[in-house]
């Protein structure tokens, strides 16, 4: 894949990536505002609560796409991404283009969905 295509799902990415961390960012916020607990008050708790929180604000799936996100990523950085993860073949671009975090290419995925290939952790 050409540096430059890569450099267009990488932005994708980030901006995927960016709108769920807004969305938990913003509920989080707003549920300060609502009990006047200061900034302060919060620090340390925020700490502890932020894993729990993502849990609740993101559904499973969205948690799921995070987690792509961020191995996409990696893949980016280590020029292996658009390489499909069970059989090695290139991802479609079309797919990339719908689902910039895909891990397999569209022949596996349907095997994955018939349950003949072991999915990978998420
Ligand atoms: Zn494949």
């Amino acid at each position: 894949m050409r540096k430059r295509e890569v450099e267009r799902y990488r932005k994708h990415l980030l901006a995927k990536r960016e709108e769920l961390n807004q969305r938990v960012r913003a509920a989080r916020s707003s549920e300060t505002h609502e009990t006047g607990e200061t900034a302060a008050d919060l620090g340390d708790r925020a700490l502890k609560t932020t894993s729990r929180e993502m849990l609740y604000r993101l559904s499973t799936e969205e948690q799921a796409i995070l987690k792509r996100i961020e191995r996409a990523l990696e893949r980016i950085d280590a020029g292996t991404y658009g390489v499909c993860l069970n059989c090695g073949g290139a991802i479609q671009p079309g797919r990339l283009a719908a689902v910039p975090w895909a891990r397999y290419c569209i022949d596996c995925q349907e095997l994955l969905d018939r349950g003949e290939i072991t999915p990978l952790e998420p």
